[in-house]
C-alpha cells in the first residue's frame, strides 16, 4: 500500500495527539477547555489572537490544530461536512464556471450546486467516480472527486486525476469523508483541497457535526476564512471540543473497523442470501487494486446488496448489531437501505458502516441474522 507510507501517517497521528499539550506552560490543562465567551478582552487596537466567537474560539483553534496534523495541512473547521463543502464551493467558483463531479456521490452536495449555484450561472456536469480520472477536462475550471464513493463505494484514481488537473491548471477538490485524512492522504496523492465531514469516522462516536477544508494553498484558505467569518459558518465551542476529543483514537479505532468490515465483507460474499457485496479490500472487488495503491486500509463501509428492498430492511431489523440510521462512522455498526433517499444503487443495498464491536461477537450476530432471512 503506497496511500502514504505508516511512517508518515504514524508521525502525523503522533502531532495530532500532542498538538495540544506542548504548546502549554506550566500550571495549564492537559485538554483544551470548551471556551464558550463570544467576547474577548479588548481595549484599543482590535489586533488580538481571540476577537469575537464569529471569527475563531481557542476551542476551535485547538481542533484545527490536531484536524491540521492528521492532514499535514492548515485547517478551517465548519459546524457540518455541508458548511465545509458549501464554503470550498463558494470560495472557488464564478459565474460562467463549468464544474465536473462525480453522479454517484454524496447527494447533497449535487442538491446544493442544482438549487444554489445553478441560479447564479455555475453549470455542472456529472461522470461516474472510476471514470473521473480519464475525463476530459476541457472547458471546464474545477474538479470535485469523493473516494472512496458514497454509498456506492467506487474509487477514483487521485494521482492520475490530480496530474491532469494540474496540467489543465485547474484545481482538485477532494471529499475525503469515507476513508479520513488517516487513510488517505488525498493532498499527498495530489489534490489541491480537502474535504472531511468530521461529524463520521474523524470525531467517530456520532453525536458532533463538524467539517474542515485543508489546503497548503495560501490564497484559497484566505478566501475560506473569509468565508465563514461572513456567512457565520463557524462551529461551536462544544462540538470542537468533541472532535479533538474523538480524534485522539482514530488510529485504534479504524484499526478494529476496518478489521470487522474485512470480515464482514468476507462473510458476506459466502453467503446465499446476498446478492453481490462492495469492499474496496476485497481481492475480487474492481477496485480493490487502485485501492491498496492510494489507501493505507479499505475502510469500514461495506455495501451489501440483496434480493430486495424488503429482504434488506427485514436485514436491517432484526440484527440486533445493527442499528438502523442513515451516517456512518460511529463506534457501534450501523446500516440502512439508500435507495429510500433515492441514491442511485439497487432497492436492496445496504450501506453499512461496521463499528468497533469485538469482532467474533459481530460476525455471529450477522451470520445467524441471514441465516434466517
Ligand atoms: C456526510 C457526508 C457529507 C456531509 O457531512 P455532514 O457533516 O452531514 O454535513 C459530505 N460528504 C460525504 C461524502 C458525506 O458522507
Amino acid at each position: 500500500m503506497t496511500g502514504h507510507s505508516e511512517t508518515d501517517r504514524h508521525a502525523r497521528m503522533m502531532q495530532a495527539l500532542h498538538a495540544f499539550g506542548k504548546r502549554q506552560r506550566k500550571g495549564d490543562p492537559a485538554t483544551p477547555p470548551i471556551v464558550s465567551s463570544v467576547k474577548f478582552n479588548l481595549p484599543g487596537d482590535p489586533e488580538a489572537p481571540f476577537v469575537y466567537g464569529r471569527y475563531g474560539t481557542p476551542t476551535l483553534e485547538a481542533t484545527e490544530a490536531a484536524l491540521g496534523a492528521l492532514e499535514g495541512a492548515p485547517v478551517i473547521g465548519f459546524p457540518s461536512g455541508m458548511a465545509a463543502v458549501t464554503a470550498a464551493l463558494f470560495s472557488s467558483v464564478k459565474s460562467g464556471d463549468r464544474l465536473l463531479l462525480p453522479s454517484d456521490g454524496y447527494f447533497a452536495v449535487r442538491a446544493l450546486i442544482a438549487e444554489f449555484l445553478e441560479i447564479l450561472g455555475v453549470k455542472a456536469d456529472y461522470v461516474p467516480t472510476p471514470a473521473l480520472s480519464t475525463h476530459s477536462l476541457g472547458g471546464y475550471s474545477l474538479v470535485w472527486v469523493e473516494t472512496p464513493s458514497n454509498p456506492g463505494l467506487d474509487i477514483c484514481d487521485l494521482q492520475r486525476l490530480a496530474s491532469r488537473t494540474k496540467l489543465a491548471g485547474i484545481p482538485l477538490i477532494a471529499d475525503n469523508t469515507t476513508a479520513t485524512p488517516f487513510l488517505q492522504p488525498v493532498l499527498d496523492l495530489g489534490a489541491d483541497i480537502s474535504i472531511c465531514s468530521d461529524t463520521k469516522a474523524v470525531s467517530g462516536h456520532g453525536d458532533a457535526l463538524f467539517g474542515h477544508v485543508a489546503s497548503r494553498n495560501e490564497g484559497f484558505m484566505a478566501r475560506v476564512r473569509a468565508w465563514r467569518k461572513m456567512s457565520g459558518s463557524t462551529p461551536g465551542p462544544w462540538e470542537s471540543f468533541l472532535v479533538q476529543r474523538g480524534l485522539q483514537t482514530l488510529d485504534v479505532r479504524l484499526q478494529r473497523m476496518c478489521t470487522n468490515a474485512k470480515a464482514v465483507a468476507e462473510l458476506a460474499s459466502n453467503h446465499a442470501k446476498i446478492r453481490n457485496v462492495r469492499y474496496p479490500g476485497l481481492e475480487t472487488d474492481p477496485c480493490n487494486a487502485l485501492a491498496a495503491q492510494q489507501m493505507s486500509d479499505f475502510g469500514f463501509l461495506v455495501g451489501l446488496t440483496f434480493s430486495d428492498a424488503a429482504t434488506a430492511e427485514q436485514f436491517i431489523e432484526h440484527t440486533a448489531s445493527i442499528y438502523p440510521s442513515t451516517s456512518f462512522g460511529a463506534v457501534h455498526t450501523s446500516g440502512e437501505r439508500r435507495a429510500r433517499w433515492g441514491d442511485a444503487v439497487p432497492e436492496g443495498y445496504v450501506r453499512l458502516s461496521v463499528g468497533c464491536e469485538p469482532t467474533s461477537h459481530l460476525l455471529r450476530s450477522l451470520k445467524d441474522s441471514l441465516d434466517a432471512l
